[in-house]
């Protein structure tokens, strides 16, 4: 008799999701230079040398996955893929200093589609001071793919990981929250409205901050050198990519604690409110779970919250708990909700 052997086993990508497929992969890489302070998981790596750090992040960008070409213009998309990267350097309480970037492309794309590109990553490293140091380039089958590593520095004393947060330290967040999910929901309505029926024109109007935050974000380098002035060191720091709940956890996971946020205290911008409501989406829902916003998510000793104070664009949200009491928020009435990470998924 022919005895079957047992089929290999498959796991789909989905199963994992997008974190739970990193840890598989990078299970299992013990870090063999003293030199390499933190590897994996953070918002970027780590790396000493004689007495400052280098901090590094890379992030990819994929046509159909992470952006639309059809209402994303390329100059924007390379000012974003720059951006979103520096936002992880400031994440780790970092100056960013340089980067390098990859694209790969199909012969869609004109040599002059490629220099808009550019000139989006040319208008992000003047902004941020930042030189394009190198690079990689080739052809794709399809689409457009956009890599960008940053490298930043910082001296170890005042690096901000995700971990540190302690039961107690005050939570804050800096601008405004859910801007850049109602940006790209508008874009995205305007889109199918455009191919249903291509004659009308974009009803855009008013809502110009919603559809910069998703167009155009900014990384808070502002805020990395007010807390230096202020001689604040955030106990842990995240940016905010994925969404407030979902950042939260990581935050919190890392750190060990729990946490309670405000839903009263959330800070959501007036147009956002507004364009919620024509959407009929609760502009709750949008601050916590709404990705890309890039401001950032720090945790700070109670002791340091007066020299904070009048730092602009910083917003108390709530504060750690121990990791027993659970990560919640609590509604206007004063009922406590678990919460729940909804954020992003690419998988
Ligand atoms: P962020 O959202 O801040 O960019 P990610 O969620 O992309 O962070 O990544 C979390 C951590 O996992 C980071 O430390 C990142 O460098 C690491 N990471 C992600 N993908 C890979 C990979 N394919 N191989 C090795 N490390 C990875
Ligand atoms: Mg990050």
């Amino acid at each position: 008799m022919n005895q079957e052997s047992p089929l290999p086993k498959r796991t789909e990508i989905a199963e994992l999701g997008e974190f739970g497929l990193i840890r598989r992969l990078t299970e299992n890489f013990p870090l063999a230079q003293p030199s390499s302070l933190v590897g994996i998981g953070d918002d970027a790596a780590v790396i000493a040398q004689d007495g400052q750090c280098t901090l590094l992040t890379t992030d990819m960008m994929l046509e159909g996955i992470h952006f639309d070409l059809a209402y994303f213009p390329l100059a924007h998309l390379g000012y974003k893929a720059v951006v979103t990267n520096l936002s992880d350097i400031c994440a780790m309480n970092g100056m960013p200093g340089q980067i390098l970037v990859s694209i790969a492309a199909s012969n869609r794309f004109s040599v002059e589609a490629l220099e808009l590109l550019y000139q989006g990553i040319r208008q992000a490293c003047s902004d941020y001071r930042v030189d394009l140091v190198g690079g990689d380039t080739c052809s794709s089958l399809r689409g457009l793919v956009i890599s960008v590593t940053a490298i930043g520095r910082q001296v170890k004393e005042k690096i901000a990981y995700r971990h540190g947060a302690r039961p107690g330290d005050l939570l804050y967040v800096t601008g405004n929250l859910g801007g850049a999910y109602l940006g790209v929901q508008l874009l995205e309505r305007e889109k199918q409205l455009f191919l249903e029926n291509p004659t009308i024109q974009p009803d855009l109007e008013g809502q110009s901050q919603v559809i910069g935050r998703f167009l155009k974000p900014r990384a808070r380098n502002d805020v990395v050198l007010w807390l230096d002035k202020a001689g604040v060191v955030p106990t842990a720091m995240i940016d905010l990519s994925d969404g407030l709940s979902s950042d939260l956890m990581h935050l919190c996971k890392a750190s060990g604690t729990g946490a309670e946020i405000q839903e009263a205290l959330l800070p959501i911008e007036e147009e956002a409110k507004l364009l919620a409501l024509k959407f009929q989406v609760d502009p709750m829902n949008c601050a916590l779970n709404g990705g890309e916003d890039y401001e950032l998510l720090f945790a700070i000793s109670p002791e340091d919250a007066q020299r904070i104070q009048f730092l602009p664009g910083l917003h108390y949200i709530g504060s750690c708990l121990e990791a027993s009491e659970g990560i919640s928020l609590v509604g206007s009435s004063g009922r406590r909700h678990p919460l729940k990470a909804q954020g992003w998924q690419h998988f």
